[in-house]
């Protein structure tokens, strides 16, 4: 079967042409005069296709007088100019084709407005909403530019490993993964602890947190790529800006340091902006009016703009001038709060900025440790209104510093063999960061809770689809 988006259908000025639309039943009017009106929606647009149905239509008493919000139709008919206001066109239809009935009264989404809380228990159906449609489509058109972006620029879209036997940064946060039987589990006579050996993978394993350390190797043989995948962390912290299983971009670049980094991570943010602000105009309108005032022109405004680079040394200065705002004090050594990451791009640069070389303290272990013996060359970006949003190094290539750094961590070397392989046969300076995508389309949404934008939020105690 052949139909024409409804979204294409409202642009359309073929008057007199006859088309066929598919979707579901917004609401319907009778009218005295012997007809309906049916707002009908296919998710292509926040927009609905007006349907004029008369009451010669052979199903009209049986079918069309019995239309209402969520049945799932198609209508061929003609294109029409519409005499009501805020519409330009409707379609007078000649045929009407029930698809799929839908009972009023049982119908979570009958109703006018619903709290989004009551819409995460019908997460499988929320994507009807125009709220959850616009997410759905700033989120594809998110991840496509992001591929864009990449490839356009010669990376290679990396996959990066889901189960993995290696923890990247801290073992609390992480998914055991096992088919022991958790009543029963095997111990090992002599540790009374869990065997392992015996496990499916012969090693206890993880759900991965990032795919980084993976995906080094394959910068270290192609050049530039990134991965986009889920990942997972078991972070009991219920927040809405925290998800137990989100996605997450992950560029890693040969021969390239820490401006280098930078330059990519600022190039790619505009790039995300400009996509938006190019490909979702509705979207962006609804969000603006009905979510959160004021997100176009912030997104319009950062897809030019100029990123400003300091140093951790001199973000610590300026936040100390004035410390008695803040809850927490910033001093030298301590990692940057929300409130501090958001002072300096709100207040003392009003736009976004890029932090360089933190303590070596509160950065990982794979970090570039700088000249100074206290630094690392981590980078971290922030933007207004949310802080940081992306998190990068340049990494250490450098054998004997990285073997020092991961014993001084008390790790072992051993379990990073592969890892620092790379730094082993032919090591080159090499670099990258990671972004949260979901952090990313909440931003460009404005949506308040993480948990909506991703069709299915996993959180503590949440997973019922
Ligand atoms: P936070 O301090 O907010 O928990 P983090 O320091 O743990 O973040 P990183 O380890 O740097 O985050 O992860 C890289 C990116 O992944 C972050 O910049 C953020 O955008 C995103 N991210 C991290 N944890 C989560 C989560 N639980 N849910 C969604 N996105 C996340
Ligand atoms: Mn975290």
């Amino acid at each position: 079967m052949k139909h024409t988006p409804i979204k294409a259908a409202l642009q359309c000025r073929d008057f007199g042409s006859t088309l066929t639309v598919a979707g579901w039943v917004r609401t319907r009017r009778d009218s005295k005069a012997g007809l309906s009106f049916v707002e009908l929606n296919d998710g292509s647009s926040t927009r609905n296709l007006q349907i004029v149905a008369p009451k010669e239509l052979p199903n009209y008493q049986s079918q069309v007088q019995k239309l209402y919000p969520g049945c799932a139709i198609t209508v061929t008919g003609s294109l029409v100019e519409s005499p009501a206001a805020g519409q330009a066109v409707e379609l007078h239809a000649r045929e009407v084709t029930l698809l799929g009935e839908c009972d009023p009264m049982k119908y979570p989404l009958s109703k006018g407005r619903i709290s989004f809380e009551r819409l995460r228990e019908v997460a499988h159906l929320r994507p009807r909403t125009n709220t959850f449609g616009c997410v759905a489509r700033v989120r594809n058109c998110l991840a496509m530019a992001t591929h864009r972006f990449f490839q356009e620029r010669g990376f290679y879209y990396f996959n990066a490993p889901i189960f993995t036997a290696s923890d990247c940064e801290g073992a609390g946060e992480m998914f055991q993964v096992t088919t022991l039987d958790l009543n029963n589990p095997p111990k090992n006579p002599e540790t009374g602890k869990v065997d392992f050996q015996q496990d499916f993978f012969g090693k206890a394993v993880n759900l991965t947190v990032s795919g980084q350390l993976e995906a080094e190797t394959h910068a270290c043989a192609l050049g530039s790529v990134y991965t986009f995948g889920p990942t997972f962390r078991a972070e009991k912290s219920n927040t809405t800006r925290h998800l137990s299983e989100f996605w997450m971009i992950e560029p890693e670049i040969a021969f390239a340091d820490l401006q280098d980094d930078a330059d990519v991570a600022e190039d790619y943010l505009r790039a995300l902006f400009t996509a938006v602000v190019q490909e979702c105009p509705e979207e962006l309108d609804f969000f603006d009016q009905r979510i959160e005032k004021g997100l176009k022109e912030r997104l319009v405004r950062l897809s030019t703009a100029k990123f400003a680079r300091i140093t951790y040394d001199e973000a610590i200065q300026l936040l100390e001038k004035n410390a008695d705002a803040f809850e927490f004090k910033p001093y030298w050594g301590a990692d940057l709060q929300s409130e501090h990451e958001r002072h300096l791009a709100e207040k003392v640069f009003n736009g976004p900025v890029t932090v360089m070389n933190y303590p070596k303290e509160i950065k990982a272990f794979y970090m570039r440790q700088n000249d100074d013996g206290k630094t690392v060359a981590a980078m971290d970006v922030l933007l207004p209104e949310v802080g940081e949003i992306i998190g990068g190094s340049q990494r250490e290539e450098r054998l004997d510093l990285l073997e020092a750094r991961i014993r001084e961590l008390g790790m072992e070397p051993e379990n990073y063999w592969w890892y620092l392989d790379l730094r082993r046969f032919g090591s080159v300076p090499h670099s990258g960061f990671g972004l949260g995508f979901e952090r990313m389309v909440r931003f460009c949404t404005g949506m308040a809770n993480i948990r909506d934008v991703i069709p299915f939020p996993r959180a503590p105690r949440e997973i019922e689809f």
